[in-house]
């Protein structure tokens, strides 16, 4: 059944929706147009127009195991027969301190301690407050800037937006609010290719002229998601924590796209094997069912934050009980899946699905690493009339910018792959 005549009741909350709800990045008076969800399943999205929708993107890179799954399902309701919610101000629970024992086990050796934060905007401010917390305990008062990539993506609260890409950033909107940080170039010697050394040059230059005023350098590892799914050479991080050491500034990872296997590695600093000294996780920490990141650091960090008192920071959700419970049902999923399989097969099947789209005249390039397709155009993406088309053809698929990707969960079948990619390819002939 595809489109079908909206119920009466449906029509009205979605008319109530247009009119008094914002939706992300949109206008309140000509808002970008919103299609009815129903139900999810598996990897299914399913509107009350009727049609049914392989999902293409996660619900924004979280929902890796699909929707609905029975042993996050029953987390849930085992956590909320217990308690949903609790302050964590003075009384802790045991889904936080096993999501924590699990969550350090799994990340960089040299992370020893960590903060649940409610979003992973509110866990970049948290790395930034714990570097530059660092450096005032320590006695380098002046440590209090921070060096970011061009082109990357780190949240939307104003701390985190302030190290975002200048200009896709929209910094220009918001320069009364934002501290004036500094950024390198975008890294351009790819994943895959040779390392050139050269690539790293601009990054050093910034950090020797700077590093006195420097807490923090601050990276997506490898793919650099929202500001242009763009995929980097590891040897980028290797330097970098080179530097970062002779330097004495700390190295900030934020791994919230690229955590829980997405890139074929379970984090992807892995691939460069160069430690950071502080991580945010978040996005599928709960197999995309509830809000929930984590800033994790090391012992040394810890400790020298500690010389000068608590860390400030508090959330009032702070490691709620039921988005732990979920988060460590999604590691008991990782731990006993094949998600290793699952993202190297999607990575060949994206390859071979998005090859013709490489043909097109109206498109740049295709690329792909682990379980992220991408098909770069010269120009800009019409969103609602791609999404349209993408609906029309079974797919869920939300272009920005020169973008269409993909960013499906692992458990997508070949013809559920088939589905998305013949959409893109379908939508660029007809553009
Ligand atoms: N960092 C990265 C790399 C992200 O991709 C995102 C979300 N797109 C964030 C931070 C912000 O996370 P949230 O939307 O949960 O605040």
């Amino acid at each position: 059944m595809a489109n079908t005549p909206l119920d009466p009741e449906v029509q009205e909350w979605l008319d109530f929706d247009r009119q008094h709800l914002w939706h992300p990045y949109t206008s309140a008076s000509e808002p970008l147009p919103c299609y009815p969800f129903k139900s999810a399943t598996g990897t299914r999205i399913q509107l009350h127009s009727g049609e049914s929708l392989v999902d293409g993107m996660s619900s924004w890179w979280c929902a890796i195991h699909g929707y609905n799954h029975p042993h996050l399902n029953d987390a849930l309701k085992k956590q909320a027969e217990i308690a949903s919610h609790v302050m964590f101000g003075g009384l802790t629970h045991e889904p936080a301190a096993r999501l924590g024992k699990r969550l350090l086990d799994v990340s960089p050796p040299d992370m020893q301690h960590l903060f649940l934060a409610d979003s992973g905007s509110v866990s970049v401010e948290v790395a930034i407050k714990m570097a530059a917390q660092y450096y005032q305990a320590t006695g380098l008062k002046d440590k209090g800037r921070l060096l970011a990539l061009r082109n990357g993506y780190h949240g939307d609260t104003a701390g985190a937006m302030a190290v975002c890409d200048p200009v896709t950033g929209m910094h220009s909107l918001f320069t009364h609010l934002l501290p004036g940080h500094l950024f390198a170039p975008q890294p351009r010697c790819r994943f895959g290719d040779d390392w050139d050394p050269k690539d790293f040059t601009p990054m050093r230059r910034l950090l020797e002229q700077h590093h006195h005023e420097l807490c923090a350098v601050i990276v997506e590892p490898i793919v650099q998601g929202a500001g242009g799914i763009w995929f980097y050479h590891p040897n980028y991080l290797v330097e970098l924590r080179r530097a970062c050491d002779e330097l004495d500034v700390l190295l900030i990872y934020d791994e919230i796209a690229t955590g829980f296997g997405r890139t074929g590695k379970l984090f992807a600093w892995e691939w460069a094997g160069a430690q950071p000294d502080i991580m945010t996780v978040g996005k599928a920490l709960t197999g995309g069912y509830l809000t929930l990141a984590a800033t994790l650091t090391s012992k040394k960090v810890a400790q020298g934050i500690s010389q000068g008192g608590p860390l400030m920071h508090g959330p009032t959700f702070m490691g709620n009980p039921l988005a732990c419970a979920v988060a460590n049902a999604s590691l008991d999923l990782l731990e006993q899946g094949d998600w290793q399989q699952q993202v190297s097969w999607l990575e060949q099947a994206l390859q071979e699905g998005l090859e013709p789209c490489a043909g097109l005249d109206i498109c740049a390039e295709t690329r792909v690493c682990g379980a992220i397709g991408a098909v770069e155009l010269k120009s800009s993406v019409d969103v609602a009339a791609a999404q349209a088309y993408f609906v029309r053809c079974g797919a869920w698929i939300r272009p920005f910018g020169k973008l269409i990707y993909l960013m499906p969960p692992y458990i997508c079948s070949q013809q559920d792959i088939d589905t998305l990619c013949e959409a893109i390819f379908g939508y660029l002939q007809t553009s």
